[in-house]
């Protein structure tokens, strides 16, 4: 009998790209699960785990939570059985040695797409330096596509709304600049492979979506 293929899909893109929105849609649609590396820790530590108290430690302390530990939590995330016929990865890996690590567990018959979100610097820019955040409720708008009716309070809530400091132009481009030093490598490991494929991620979600889809 023949085994099932499990579907690995890697989502790279610049914070920005779109790309958590995306590979959402894209979990919802294919009916396979969302990994998020990000919310993956937060959820250990908040059903504090034994992973869980571990990294809490090493945030408490001020420093990164290790790779190992990362490496942990995601490989019992996709062990479960919502992974049998594979998983979205969404922030993992950032580095090759990890994608080094993830490639050993995975079987030949695995099909690993690493899905590369293309998006100008300067559309990224003008997408994040133009959010607004309302500090009381925490919704957010953008100076030009979803402008508040009154620019200093909250539709919704009256809350003040303000610039979040990550949203600063200069902090947006510091943040573009070390995501391409850190994958740059990444990027060429999948591409040397075989297994990359490029997106044009400067259209609107749908087109962007309907793209992706085409791959499936
Ligand atoms: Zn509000």
């Amino acid at each position: 009998m023949e085994h099932e293929q499990k579907k690995v899909l890697i989502f790279l893109g610049p914070p920005g790209s779109g790309k958590g929105t995306q590979a959402k849609r894209l979990s919802q649609r294919l009916d396979l699960p969302h990994i998020s590396t990000g919310d993956l820790l937060r959820e250990n530590i908040r059903a504090e785990t034994d992973l869980g108290e571990k990294a809490r430690d090493f945030i408490d302390k001020g420093h990164l939570v290790p790779d190992d530990l990362v490496i942990n939590m995601l490989f019992e995330r996709i062990s479960r059985p919502d992974c049998d016929k594979g998983y979205i990865l969404d922030g993992y890996p950032r580095r090759v040695s990890q994608a080094d690590v993830l490639q050993e567990r995975l079987s030949d018959k695995d099909q690993v797409v690493a899905l590369n979100l293309l998006v100008p610097d300067d559309v990224i820019v003008e997408r994040l330096a133009g959010r607004l955040t309302c500090r009381n409720c925490g919704y957010v708008y953008h100076k030009v596509y979803n402008p508040p009716a009154d620019p200093d309070r909250c539709d919704k809530c009256g809350g003040e709304i303000y610039q979040r400091p990550d949203d600063d132009e200069k902090v947006i481009r510091k943040r573009l600049s070390t995501y391409k030093e850190e994958t740059s490598p990444l990027i060429k490991y999948y591409s040397e492979k075989d297994l990359l494929v490029e997106i044009d991620g400067n259209k609107a979600p749908d087109t962007v979506f309907s793209a992706i889809l085409e791959l499936f």
